[in-house]
């Protein structure tokens, strides 16, 4: 962290307010410009690396105070709770920061995520690549689930009709590629196979190869 001449505070001023850190915006003799505990001056940082290089050496014991810990806080929300909204910048860099320094467990939440929400998953990669591609409009998972009821989870090509249960496509009625928008007005679920014969054929266009609007 860079030093900022401003936001120094003394450690007796923080004892006057009643703060758990201070400020000296000189580094400390490792070089960190972090802030310094009140109750024995040692550097902040400092003092995070021996905490992680403690739970390294004994995963054990780290272990047991972290149960110990997660017990603690399921039975007693109202105090998780209350932390939380006094320490909102806080708890934001602390998730800020094992989401920057652990990009396997970035990967892992990210992963278990989408295992839980696959349609919210799926739905997110669609509003991304429209959005990509300039499209106008977006749509929620919601829409989407209202949509599958309507088509009582069939494939909406009348001469089709297959279950979507298994497998689904969500197609746009009108190609984003020719001016359709995002919208989930302008969303229909095919089968896999129709969705991949109707491309990106407009509504008429596909509607013909079916031998239909002659
Ligand atoms: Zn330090
Ligand atoms: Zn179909």
């Amino acid at each position: 962290m860079l030093p900022m001449a401003d936001d120094t505070v003394s450690r007796a001023e923080a004892l006057a307010k009643g703060l758990k850190r201070y400020r000296t915006g000189k580094p400390c003799k490792q070089g960190h410009f972090a802030e310094r505990f009140v109750i024995n001056c040692a550097c902040c940082e400092c003092t995070a690396d021996r905490t992680d290089e403690w739970i390294k050496s004994n995963p054990t014991a780290a272990k047991v105070r972290q149960d110990c810990a997660k017990r603690f806080r399921q039975e007693n929300p109202h105090y998780q709770a209350q932390w939380v909204s006094k320490n909102k910048e806080k708890q934001r860099a602390y998730a800020r920061n094992w989401y920057v320094k652990d990009p396997a467990k970035r990967v892992e939440v990210a992963l278990s995520w989408k295992r839980e929400n696959p349609e919210k998953a799926r739905t997110h990669v669609r509003n991304w690549i429209a959005r990509r591609k300039n499209a106008r409009g977006s749509h929620s998972t919601e829409e989407i689930l209202a949509i599958l009821e309507r088509q009582n989870w069939r494939c909406a090509e009348p001469t089709c009709g297959k279950s979507l249960r298994q497998r689904r496509h969500i197609d746009h009625v009108m190609p984003l590629a020719k001016g359709g928008s995002n919208d989930a007005s302008n969303l229909q679920a095919l089968c896999p196979t129709c969705n991949c014969r109707k491309s990106d054929k407009t509504p008429e266009e596909w509607a013909r190869t079916h031998g239909r609007l002659l």
